[in-house]
């Protein structure tokens, strides 16, 4: 049995056996073996080989491939494979150095492969490129994991990988598909966003999980306290199958208060809205009692299939949103494509920086066709019901009033030709960069409203990758820093009396809610799953005790201290959730 910890991103508990996909990348650690073991890893290699060998047969066989390029490198690759000096080089390595079978194959084929590489000659350099071919495939036949085997499956599985996009993850079957865990990520990544969105548990940040796991093991996924069992012992199956009934127990009550209002004890009315990523998750906002849509992240929509969504598409995605919600309201946020989301429809320029780089509404001012297909599509739909307009990452006024001009212009294009739409449709922004932070009195005399992104925010104020396991510990929105970024939107919002909420994944963490509603927060949009829980919490503080700790907190000077003050209070509300 092995315990691995990471960072818990997604709740929920998945017991199952593992299937480990992009093994392309994999660093193969160097892991040492008994030499008892030597023989059963020797064995592993030459099944290996001749796994790859049968795969690269029935490849060729099966495709019918011609004469010509492709038909001469698995000719290649199939020679080497056959050769008997390099299947004796690995198992040498197995038995002269004691490592498991992974490492032989992956050292000794990265030792030709750089060898290769740094020749003169053009033609033998390639050759390096078939190394490393042979590597990943020989790879897949010791990890045991074909990635075509998720949108095959069978039976349940927990998926572990070095790391997942948002559109993998958004295409796992959930019956199927019951835990994640990456080496990668942090907690606002995408994709950790998804598998919340999607009720998967997942744990991130596990370093060098994916080649600890075999096809054999059953892997534990605790989604609630971050942790991933590798091959459990009975009583470690037996403690984690009573975890799961308790947790049952605990949703099965939440879910009887779904449909009370989110009121705290002391008559304080929260709005909760959901966070959506896709058309039908719609429903799931409704029937875990949210009042509405807060972020629909739109640019989902081109993250799927060849070609971009029609304005059609996108009218379609909106309508239903808005006659799930009938009058409530049905926040759309402009796509924000860029850093960590790219259309595969279109290529794009590789950025150094992509985080700070041609995303979002930077992206749509740019390509203007594009946006202004999506905005003609949201106005058709506010016709239809209270659909108000996002634009994210606005980080200055000009660009609000730029992107409030092409909004202007497709107006015109609707008037022009008899479109019904609603033309004092709401106009607010996304609050995401400390510029905007700091402006935001200026940018409040120029829209509806403000909605607070707390995970890019938190990204560009302490300067953390948020999806970089490495610096995951400084990313922190209990930093002092962002709070009171925090403090001066809500003051600045307040005054100038416009709308203000909280989207971004603080809005769905139960160490937060007494501190965003002490702050003067009233509206919280928060992924689906999440939101009975919330509630829940919601009912069980006053104001009282919400302001008094958050008046407590701004004497405070660091993120530890704030945050560890924060979940004691959460505790002592809901001890089930932690
Ligand atoms: C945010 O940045 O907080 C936010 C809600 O947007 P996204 O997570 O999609 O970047
Ligand atoms: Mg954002």
């Amino acid at each position: 049995m092995e315990i691995r910890k990471g960072i818990a991103v997604s709740p929920g508990i998945a017991i199952a056996r593992p299937m480990v996909i992009d093994s392309k990348d994999y660093r193969i650690p160097r892991r040492s073996i008994l030499p008892s073991q030597r023989a059963e890893e020797v064995k592993r290699v030459r099944k290996a080989f001749a796994g790859a060998i049968a795969e690269l047969t029935a490849l060729e066989a099966a495709q019918g491939i011609e004469e010509g390029k492709i038909k001469d490198i698995f000719a290649v690759h199939l020679r080497f494979l056959r050769d008997k000096s390099l299947r004796k080089r690995i198992t040498d390595f197995v038995q002269g150095e004691w490592t498991t079978a992974e490492y032989a194959v992956s050292a000794t084929l990265r030792e030709i492969a750089s060898h290769f590489a740094g020749k003169d000659d053009p033609y033998i350099r390639e050759r390096a490129t078939d190394f490393y071919d042979m590597e990943k495939r020989l790879l897949t036949q010791l990890l045991g994991k074909v990635r075509e085997d998720v949108e095959h499956l069978t039976k349940e599985v927990v998926i572990v990988a070095h790391d997942l996009t948002p559109t993998q993850t958004a295409g796992f079957n959930k019956t199927f598909v019951k835990g994640i865990a990456t080496e990668a990520g942090g907690r606002t990544s995408h994709t950790a966003i998804v598998a919340r969105s999607l009720g998967i548990p997942a744990v991130v940040a596990l370093e060098e999980i994916a080649a600890s796991i075999t096809t054999e093991s059953t892997v534990i996924i605790d989604g609630n306290r971050g942790v991933v069992v590798i091959d459990p012992d009975e009583e470690t199956i037996n403690e984690y199958q009573r975890y799961v009934s308790e947790l049952s127990q605990f949703e099965h009550r939440l879910y009887k208060i779904k449909d009370e209002p989110a009121v705290t004890r002391d008559g304080i009315t929260v709005s909760l809205l959901g966070n959506i990523e896709f058309q039908d998750e719609a429903e799931l906002v409704k029937e875990s009692g949210g009042e509405g849509i807060g972020l629909y992240r739109t640019e989902f929509l081109y993250l799927y299939g060849d070609s971009e969504p029609t304005e059609q598409d996108h009218y379609e995605a909106y309508a239903h949103a808005v006659r799930t919600f009938e009058t409530k309201p049905v926040v759309i946020r402009t796509m924000d494509l860029g850093a960590d989301k790219y259309p595969h429809s279109r290529p794009h320029a590789v950025e150094s920086n992509p985080v700070l780089g041609l995303r979002s509404i930077r992206f749509c001012l740019q390509n203007l066709t594009m946006f202004k297909n999506q905005l003609h599509a949201i106005l058709r739909a506010s016709a239809l019901g209270d659909i108000q307009i996002m634009f994210p990452l606005i980080s200055n006024l000009q660009e609000l009033r730029q992107a409030k001009m092409v909004l202007r212009d497709v107006m015109e294009d609707l008037d022009e030709y008899g479109v019904p739409y609603n033309p004092d449709v709401p106009v607010g922004i996304m609050i995401e960069t400390p510029s905007a932070a700091l402006t935001a009195s200026l940018l409040a005399a120029d829209c509806d409203f403000f909605s607070i992104g707390t995970n890019d925010l938190v990204q560009y104020t302490l300067a953390v990758d948020r999806a970089n396991e490495h610096v995951s510990t400084l990313y922190s929105a209990a930093d002092p820093a962002v709070l009171s970024l925090l403090r001066n939107v809500i003051h600045d919002a307040n005054k100038a009396k416009i709308g203000l909420s909280i989207c971004g994944e603080v809005a769905s963490d139960p160490e937060f809610i007494m501190l965003l509603l002490g702050m003067g927060v009233r509206t919280l949009s928060l992924a689906p799953p999440m939101i009975p829980e919330i509630k829940q919490i919601v009912r069980s503080v006053t104001l009282r005790e919400c302001n008094h700790l958050a008046r407590k907190v701004a004497t405070m000077d660091s993120q530890r201290q704030i945050k560890n003050y924060l979940r004691d209070a959460a505790i002592k509300i809901l001890p089930e959730a932690f």
